[in-house]
């Protein structure tokens, strides 16, 4: 993969369902554990595919990364645009109760280093599960503590005594709201301007062509505002970087300087703030049928979007060039325009479903099983399409499928989830070559084949169903289906590591190989396995 510039990082991603309760006397709250632990980056360019078994995950991965749903804990940063441009109200409730966020991180500290302590005294290979899982969840909360206060202040949160910074940095904070609000009205003014000059003089309205002179100069103000909002953010920014200068030897202040950083904390926006970023972080559906408003027309679908985030004005002819001209890059001719869902076929609906996502020039795109529901012939249109637009559009997309063989001809990378957790993580090409993980090993030798070199390979079947994710079993949560298997697997979670660069493994026996004809390698375990050919 060329482009290592991030668009989103995960950290400690959690997702967790509430179960209802069963009856009045059941005292404990349940949880569907669907996401655990999920660290993953995904850069600029890249297409990311995500493979598991239904009920991994997966889905609720992508919903969750979009906000769709809200995360129960950890960090989702989005790299499309910065701290300053957006100016969400979570920089500034930060900075204003600093003393009670400082006090929580305290809190956290203590409590790990009270864990970590437990776990000393008996020795991590003797410890408890649940000891362990209390002292991953305590670390993971005081790493979320750590990064909401320094993602924003940087070094100042080690160094800032006398508050002069915190001061700096909530001034430059209301001029940054200010530089937004004017930027919106701008953007506004230029719209009304543009819907008439882009109308040819001899059909506009007359009252419209009247007001013109008005609209310019209103458009005028609104410029001379955005330019003087501007002037005014750059005094302040040059006053934090004076001071940033400073302390620049001081080893504490470099250490969390390193640390700040200008991504948005998607979790932490309000919901306004996240409707802003709907246009750049789309989503595609699985089934296009029922995520399209049967009541509404393809050119009322795709034009809805583009209304909601002031891309043009509602019913002007540049909106209606730009629909037909997005129509068209995805297949769809001008005369479908007025047509409704029903008369499509299904692969045509996937791509009025993929022109609505791409109508308001997103960054990111989810596609959550986009392929899965159609015919295999135009399954491979849709992919091909999908590609196409990709490279012209400089798009990111996270690919999520159960099937391998199409996401390892889509995917620069493939992340693979076992019960809401990421149990490996590589380039396509590792994954299908290398695989390191039982899982992965096992997935892979499910793929149906008429290849003579793959049938001679020895297959591995998976026994028994997914575990419930309410109650999933203790150590490794696959440990109830592998065939590498022992004692600490039951008891100790293996940790997602980077095994090669880029390449990550959660399994206590990842450096487990597979044999020049394709078989695996195994040093421990005595296991059932079986040939292809039955023998
Ligand atoms: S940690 Fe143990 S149970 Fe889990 S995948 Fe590795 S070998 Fe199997």
């Amino acid at each position: 993969m060329q482009n290592t510039k991030k668009l989103l990082s995960i950290t400690n991603l959690k997702k967790y369902f509430p179960v209802a309760k069963s009856s009045m006397f059941q005292k404990e709250q349940l949880y569907v554990r669907a996401n655990e632990d999920i660290t993953l980056d995904i850069y600029e360019g890249e297409t990311l595919g995500i493979v598991g078994e239904s009920g991994c995950g997966k889905s609720t991965l992508g919903r969750v990364l979009l906000q769709l749903y809200p995360q129960t804990a950890g960090t989702t940063i989005y790299y499309g645009s910065t701290l300053a441009d957006t100016a969400p109200a979570y920089v500034e409730d930060t900075l204003k109760n600093l003393d009670k966020y400082k006090q929580k991180l305290q809190k956290a500290e203590a409590k790990v280093a009270d864990l970590e302590k437990k776990v000393a005294d008996i020795g991590e290979d003797n410890a408890d599960f649940y000891l362990l899982q209390d002292r991953n969840l305590a670390r993971c909360e005081a790493q979320t503590c750590l990064t909401n206060i320094v993602k924003i202040m940087g070094g100042f949160f080690a160094v800032d005594e006398g508050g002069e910074a915190r001061n700096l940095m909530l001034e430059q904070y209301k001029l940054n709201v200010a530089r937004k609000g004017a930027k919106e009205k701008y953007i506004l003014a230029k719209l009304d301007v543009d819907h008439i000059e882009h109308t040819p003089e001899s059909e506009r309205k007359p009252k419209e062509a009247a007001k013109l002179p008005e609209l310019k100069s209103k458009l005028e103000a609104a410029t001379k505002a955005l330019e003087d909002a501007a002037g005014a953010v750059a005094i302040v920014d040059a006053k934090l970087d004076a001071l940033r200068g400073k302390y620049a030897g001081n080893p504490e202040f470099a250490k969390y300087e390193e640390m700040r950083d200008d991504g948005i904390d998607l979790a932490r926006l309000k919901y306004a703030e996240m409707r802003l970023f709907r246009k750049d972080l789309q989503i595609i559906f699985q089934d296009p049928y029922s995520s399209l408003n049967p009541r509404m027309t393809i050119g009322q679908i795709i034009e809805e979007g583009l209304t909601t985030h002031n891309f043009f004005k509602a019913g002007s002819q540049a909106m209606r060039d730009h629909i037909v001209k997005t129509m068209k890059e995805c297949g769809l001719q001008e005369y479908m325009l007025h047509r409704y869902p029903h008369q499509f076929s299904g692969g045509q609906r996937q791509r009025v479903a993929i022109a609505r996502a791409l109508a308001v020039e997103p960054k990111f795109i989810v596609c959550d099983e986009c392929v899965s529901a159609l015919d295999v012939s135009i399954q491979s249109q849709i992919i091909n399409l999908l590609q196409e637009l990709k490279e012209k559009q400089k798009l990111t997309y996270m690919f999520i499928s159960h099937d391998l063989s199409v996401v390892r001809y889509i995917s620069d990378r493939i992340c693979v989830m076992y019960l809401g957790n990421v149990v490996e993580l590589g380039t396509a090409q590792t994954l299908f070559e290398d695989p390191r993980h039982p899982y992965t090993v096992a997935l892979l030798s499910s793929i149906p084949t008429t290849d003579p070199e793959s049938l001679k390979k020895e297959r591995i079947l998976l026994e028994g169903n997914i575990p419930s994710p309410i109650k999933p079993p203790a150590g490794c949560k696959f440990h109830t289906r592998c065939y590498m298997a022992c004692d600490k697997c039951k008891r100790v979670p293996p940790e997602l590591k980077e095994i090669e660069p880029g390449h990550f493994v959660a399994c206590h026996f990842d450096q487990k190989k597979i044999d020049e004809k394709g078989n695996y390698l195994f040093e421990l375990p005595k296991m059932e396995r079986k040939s292809n050919r039955g023998e």
